[in-house]
């Protein structure tokens, strides 16, 4: 089954006021399994808007909205919450990692708040960790280690409840460009390897072309670009 299908999704703020933005009018797409898919688009295109509707962090006004074979459109919050912390990894331009833990416990964590023990949990964040070449920096913590590394962690924990679908928000963007280049060749080596699917926006027309695919919003709807 698909990682993410989108159809016929519409969204608009300020419905029907003057101050009115249409900014999804029938955004579609379909990510397989193992597809990792580029999101070109100026600001206000709606990109932000697009990451949460299909993160289930915001609703749309119409549409359909399926994670990994599972419609979230219709269910209500628990469901929806079941499907973002089971299904779905996130990562932005700005880590977001807790400051007072290390690099294990931050990955750690997530995993324990669905349930898992600690020690199954700790060994699934030193085995994600290797493999981000981390494995030196498994106790720093975040403001212990370099903005690259920093971003890596955060990738890491995105994929601790191992989601079928990751969504990432210019995960690379405030880095430098040599780093960008390495941390984005090693986010994309573990995510072919893992075999989710990925939906990543970014502004970066050199790491657009190392996706399988990229698309763009164009006046609300998703095209080929
Ligand atoms: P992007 O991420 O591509 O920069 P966004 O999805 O953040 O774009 O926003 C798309 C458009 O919707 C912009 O014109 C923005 O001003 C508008 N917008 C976003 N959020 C809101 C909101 N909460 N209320 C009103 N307008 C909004
Ligand atoms: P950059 O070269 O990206 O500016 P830094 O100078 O911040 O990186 O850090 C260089 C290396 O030293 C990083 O790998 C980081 O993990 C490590 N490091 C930085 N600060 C600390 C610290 N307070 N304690 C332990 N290791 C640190």
């Amino acid at each position: 089954e698909p990682a993410l299908v989108l159809e016929g999704i519409e969204k608009a703020y300020n419905p029907g006021r003057r101050n009115e933005v249409r900014v999804l009018n029938g955004a579609a797409a379909r990510i397989e399994a193992g597809e990792v898919v580029g999101l070109l688009a100026p600001s206000g295109a709606g990109k932000s808007t697009l990451l949460h509707i299909a993160g289930l962090l915001e609703t749309a006004d119409a549409g359909e909205i399926r994670i990994a074979g599972q419609a979230a459109s219709g269910g209500g919050d628990r469901l929806r919450t079941r499907l973002r912390r089971d299904g779905i990894g996130f990562i932005y331009q700005f880590h977001h990692l807790l400051p007072e833990f290390s690099a294990r416990e931050n990955v750690a964590l997530p995993q324990m708040a669905a349930g898992q023990g600690a020690a199954a949990a700790r060994a699934r964040a030193d085995d994600l960790l290797g493999r981000v070449g981390l494995q030196d920096r498994l106790d720093h913590r975040p403001g212990e280690l370099s903005g690259g590394e920093q971003q890596r962690v955060a990738f890491c924990r995105a994929l601790a409840n191992a989601p079928k679908l990751l969504l990432a928000d210019e995960p690379t963007g405030n880095l430098d460009p040599d780093t960008s280049d390495r941390v984005f060749a090693a986010m994309l080596e573990v995510v072919r390897e893992t075999g989710l699917g990925a939906l990543i926006a970014t502004h970066n027309h050199e790491l657009a072309q190392r996706m399988d695919r990229v698309l763009r919003l164009d006046h609300g709807r998703l095209v080929a670009a």
